[in-house]
């Protein structure tokens, strides 16, 4: 990690933040733009974990926090988007997920950008009412025995509650428990709806609808970030 600023590569590079609750599809529609714009896709969570598994500093520096559950603190978060920044597989521009996830973080991202001539062109919000989200993540279940991953709605197996690959019987992850979304949700969503109306001061932001099949809410992404859609 450095102190330094981060080249100024003008106002140009495309840097987005991507904002969605637990299954809003965000990974899903980071990993389509990533690919359709050659953005390097920047999601915090993931990050650290790396970070963690690979014993750096940084990843000792945030273990504490991540075995708690906590936020890791601002100044080690920004030092880590910056340097991810930084890497020539950020040169077209990055999608950020998960970081700002507070106004305060938000404030400090903004700051540190500006520092370095750059700034968040667009914030893209995907919208899921908090009842479909649950509907969406409480219907995921998962096969113990090979991992494959089914959805009650969306990608049932052909004999409910078996797998269809061994015939065990599907578990769902105690996290993917109704009552531990709708948790999850009321923890998440107001720190999330405070930094998007952050950036809605500044006019930045778009709110998709993310009850739309995939490629709808990829094509609203590109068309509000002025971009052609591919399909
Ligand atoms: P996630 O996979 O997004 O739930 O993140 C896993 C862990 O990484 C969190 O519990 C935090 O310790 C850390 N983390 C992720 N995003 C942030 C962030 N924006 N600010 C601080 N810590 C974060």
């Amino acid at each position: 990690m450095t102190d330094e600023p981060v080249a100024d590569r003008g106002a140009e590079r495309l840097i987005l933040l991507l904002v969605g609750a637990v299954g809003a599809g965000k990974g899903t529609q980071a990993t389509i733009l990533s690919r359709e714009l050659g953005l390097v896709h920047l999601a915090s969570g993931n990050l650290f974990r790396a970070a963690l598994a690979a014993g750096t500093e940084l990843g000792e520096a945030a273990r504490g926090y991540m075995e708690a559950g906590e936020l890791v603190p601002d100044e080690l978060t920004i030092a880590m988007f910056m340097e991810e920044l930084a890497r020539p597989a950020a040169d077209a521009g990055a999608i950020l997920d998960g970081f700002p996830r507070t106004v305060g973080q938000a404030r400090a991202l903004d700051d540190t950008l500006a520092a370095a001539g750059e700034r968040i062109r667009r914030v893209l919000y995907i919208e899921v009412p908090t009842d479909i989200l649950v509907r969406r993540v409480a219907g995921r279940w998962i096969c113990p025995q090979c991992g494959t991953p089914y959805h009650e709605d969306t990608d049932p197996p052909r004999e409910a509650g078996r797998c269809d690959r061994d015939g065990t019987p599907l578990r769902q992850r105690d996290d993917d428990r109704p009552e531990v979304v709708r948790a999850r949700l009321d923890k998440q969503v107001p720190p999330m709806l405070a930094v998007v109306e952050h950036y809605e001061r500044a006019g930045i932001v778009d709110r998709l609808d993310g009850t739309q099949p995939i490629e709808r809410v990829t094509d609203a992404i590109l068309s509000s970030i002025g971009s052609r859609s591919g399909h």
